[in-house]
C-alpha cells in the first residue's frame, strides 16, 4: 500500500535540521528521536510502505532468524508490552505489521515521502549543510543526514550469463511481488542455496510441479523448531524486560558480545553441540566459545552438523552434494530453516551442483549448465545482496571538496565507529561496516546507534556546533583495530558477503567489527566529548 505520496508536487526549497533516509526500523526509530527531540526531520522512502528490508523480501517463508521476543525494540516499554509475537520466529508478514504498528503508534509516515529515492547527498562547505535531491525532483537542506538505509537492502544483479534471455518469469527474492507468486503446476529452478532460498524453496516445492536447485556452496543450516509463542514464555520475556534492556543499554548483551575466551570440552562441548537442534539457530551457535577463533574446534562443529544432513536426507550422493565443506560454519551466515533437509527427500525436487557442472548460460526456456539445458517455467533468483555498503553507494554522496563516498571507500568501507566518516560531517550511518552490525542481533544494533546518533545531535546543538566529523586519524586507529581483531578470525577464509566477495569487483575487506564491547565504547567517546571527532 503507498502511504499517500503518489503525485505529489516535488518538495523544495525546504530547511530541516534532519534527513533521514529509510523507513526501515533504523528511520523510524530516528524520526521518532528527532521529533521527540523538538528538531524538523524529512524521511525519504524507496518503498511505498515502512518496514525496509520486511517490505521488500516477501519471498514464500522469509522470516527472521532471531526468536522475535528479541527481535524487538526495547526504547519503548509500552510498545514491548502490547505488541504480541504470535511465533517464536517471526514471519515477514508479521514483522512487516510491527513495522506498521510503530509508524502507526508513534504517527510517523507524516514526517516520510514514500516512494521516494534519494539520489544524491551533497555537503555544502560554506553552509554546513547537506541537499539532498530524490528522483522525485525534491530538494532538500537538512543539517543532519542519518542514512537507516540497511545492510541487506539492495539486492544483487544476477551475475550470471545470459540472466536476461529467459523468457519465463522470474523473481529476485529481494524484490518479491507483493501479490505473491502462484507456483501451482510450474517447473521452477532456484538459483543460490543462502538463506532467503533455505527459507523459500521447501515451500515452493510444496506447491510447482518440480523445483530444480542450482546450488554452487552449500550452507550450514539449523532447525528452527518454529512454533507458536505460549503465553508463559511472552509473560517470562516481560518479566524480565527491564533487565533485559538495562543489560543491552549497558553494552553487556551475550547477543551482540562474542562469548569469553573459554576452552570447552568434554561434557560441555557435547551439550553444546546438542544444543545446535534445539531451535536456537544462530544464538546457540554463538554460545561455543572461541568457535571463530579454534579451527579444530569449529571442524568438529562442522562435522557433526555434516552428520545430521547425512542422516536427514536419505539419498547419500544428495546428502553429499548438501554437506558444506571448505569453509568455518559461522563464516558464511548459516540459515535456520523449516524442513529445508527433509525437501531433497520428496520427488519433486532435484538438487544441480554448480561446482561439478557450472551454468554455462541461461536460455529463453531454461538453464544450461555443462551438462545440459532443462527447461523451466519460473526461474527464482536467491542470489543475495550488494551488502553493507550497497544502498549508501548506490547514492552520490559528496562531502568536503566535492569527494565522492565512491572515491572515499575505493579500497573498502571506513568509518569511524561505523557511525561517521572522516571529510562527510554531519553524516551518520546505522549499523555501519566497522561496527557490530550484521553479526549482531540487528534491531538491537539499530537501537543503540539511533539512540547514540540522537545523542550526538543533541550535544552538538546544545554547544551551536555547526559540525560534527570523524577525524581522520581516529578513523584510521578505528580500522587497524577493526581489522586487528578479525585477524586470526576464521571469518576471513570464506568468500562471503561480509567480506564483499560475493559482488564481482567489491574490494574484499572483513566489514563487521567483532571486538568485544562496542557498545560500552561508542558511549564512552560520547562521555569523553566525542573523543576522535572535530567540531566546528
Ligand atoms: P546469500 O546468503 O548471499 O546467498 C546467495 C546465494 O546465491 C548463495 O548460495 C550464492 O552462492 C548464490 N549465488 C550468488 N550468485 C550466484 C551465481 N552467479 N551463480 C550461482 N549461485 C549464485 O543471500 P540471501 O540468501 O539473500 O541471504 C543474505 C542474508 O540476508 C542472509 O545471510 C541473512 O543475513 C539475511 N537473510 C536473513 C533471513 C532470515 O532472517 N532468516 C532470510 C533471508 C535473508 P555462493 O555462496 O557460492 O556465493
Amino acid at each position: 500500500m503507498a502511504d499517500g505520496t503518489m503525485g505529489r508536487a516535488p518538495v523544495k526549497g525546504v530547511q530541516v535540521d534532519v534527513a533521514v533516509v529509510g523507513a526501515g526500523f533504523g528511520g523510524l526509530y530516528m524520526v521518532h528521536k528527532a521529533r521527540e527531540a523538538g528538531l524538523t526531520v524529512q524521511g525519504f522512502e524507496a518503498g511505498g510502505g515502512v518496514g525496509g528490508t520486511w517490505y521488500w523480501n516477501r519471498s514464500p517463508g522469509a522470516r527472521c532468524d532471531i526468536p522475535s521476543l528479541f527481535y524487538s525494540f526495547t526504547w519503548s516499554e509500552d510498545l514491548a508490552r502490547e505488541w504480541r509475537w504470535s511465533e517464536k520466529y517471526a514471519p515477514q508478514p508479521e514483522i512487516l505489521k510491527y513495522a506498521e504498528h510503530i509508524a502507526d503508534r508513534f504517527d510517523l509516515r507524516p514526517s516520510f515521502l514514500f516512494e521516494t529515492r534519494v539520489e544524491s547527498a551533497v555537503f555544502d562547505e560554506a553552509a554546513g549543510r547537506w541537499t539532498v535531491k530524490t528522483n522525485r525532483g525534491d530538494e532538500v537542506s537538512a543539517r543532519w543526514v542519518v542514512m537507516a538505509t540497511g545492510c541487506l537492502s539492495v539486492p544483487k544483479t544476477p551475475d550470471i550469463p545470459g540472466a536476461d534471455r529467459f523468457k519465463g518469469e522470474t523473481y529476485l527474492t529481494g524484490l518479491w511481488p507483493h501479490e505473491g507468486v502462484d507456483f501451482t503446476g510450474k517447473r521452477v529452478a532456484v538459483i543460490g542455496t543462502g538463506s532467503s532460498a533455505i527459507q523459500s524453496i521447501p515451500l515452493i516445492a510444496q506447491q510447482a510441479a518440480q523445483v530444480t536447485v542450482f546450488q554452487r556452496t552449500p550452507n550450514f543450516s539449523l532447525p528452527a523448531l518454529n512454533s507458536p509463542l505460549a503465553d508463559a514464555e511472552i509473560e517470562g520475556f516481560l518479566e524480565g524486560f527491564t533487565a533485559y534492556r538495562d543489560m543491552l543499554r549497558s553494552g553487556q548483551s551475550i547477543f551482540p558480545s562474542p562469548p569469553p575466551d573459554l576452552r570447552v570440552q568434554g561434557e560441555e562441548l557435547e551439550a553444546l553441540k546438542a544444543g545446535l537442534w534445539n531451535g536456537m539457530g544462530l544464538m546457540s551457535l554463538s554460545a561455543i566459545p572461541n568457535l571463530m577463533r579454534m579451527p579444530d574446534l569449529n571442524e568438529e562443529i562442522c562435522e557433526h552438523v555434516r552428520d545430521r544432513v547425512r542422516q536427514m536426507v536419505r539419498d547419500p550422493e544428495v546428502a553429499e552434494r548438501l554437506v558444506p565443506r571448505g569453509y568455518a560454519i559461522g563464516a558464511k551466515r548459516p540459515c535456520v530453516d523449516t524442513n529445508y533437509y527433509d525437501t531433497f527427500n520428496r520427488q519433486n525436487v532435484r538438487l544441480v551442483d554448480l561446482r561439478e557442472t557450472p551454468i554455462a548460460t541461461l536460455t529463453e526456456t531454461g538453464v544450461r549448465t555443462t551438462a545440459g539445458e532443462s527447461e523451466f517455467d519460473v526461474i527464482v533468483f536467491a542470489t543475495g545482496f550488494d551488502a553493507m555498503t550497497g544502498a549508501l553507494l548506490k547514492m552520490d554522496i559528496r562531502g568536503r571538496g566535492g569527494r565522492t563516498l565512491g572515491e572515499a571507500w575505493a579500497e573498502g568501507p571506513k568509518t569511524y565507529l561505523g557511525l561517521m566518516i572522516a571529510g562527510f560531517p554531519n553524516l551518520f550511518t546505522v549499523t555501519g561496516p566497522g561496527s557490530p552490525s550484521v553479526l549482531s542481533n540487528m534491531i538491537s544494533s539499530i537501537e543503540q546507534h539511533i539512540d547514540w546518533i540522537s545523542g550526538a545531535i543533541g550535544w552538538a546543538d546544545g554547544r551551536q556546533v555547526r559540525t560534527l566529523e570523524a577525524d581522520a586519524g581516529a578513523q584510521e586507529a578505528w580500522m587497524a583495530h577493526v581489522n586487528e581483531v578479525a585477524q586470526g578470525s576464521l571469518y576471513l577464509d570464506a568468500a562471503s558477503w561480509y567480506m564483499g566477495a560475493n559482488v564481482p569487483g567489491k574490494p574484499r575487506v572483513f566489514m563487521p567489527y567483532i571486538g568485544e564491547g562496542y557498545k560500552i565504547r561508542i558511549d564512552q567517546v560520547a562521555a569523553r566529548d566525542y573523543e576522535g571527532f572535530q567540531t566546528e
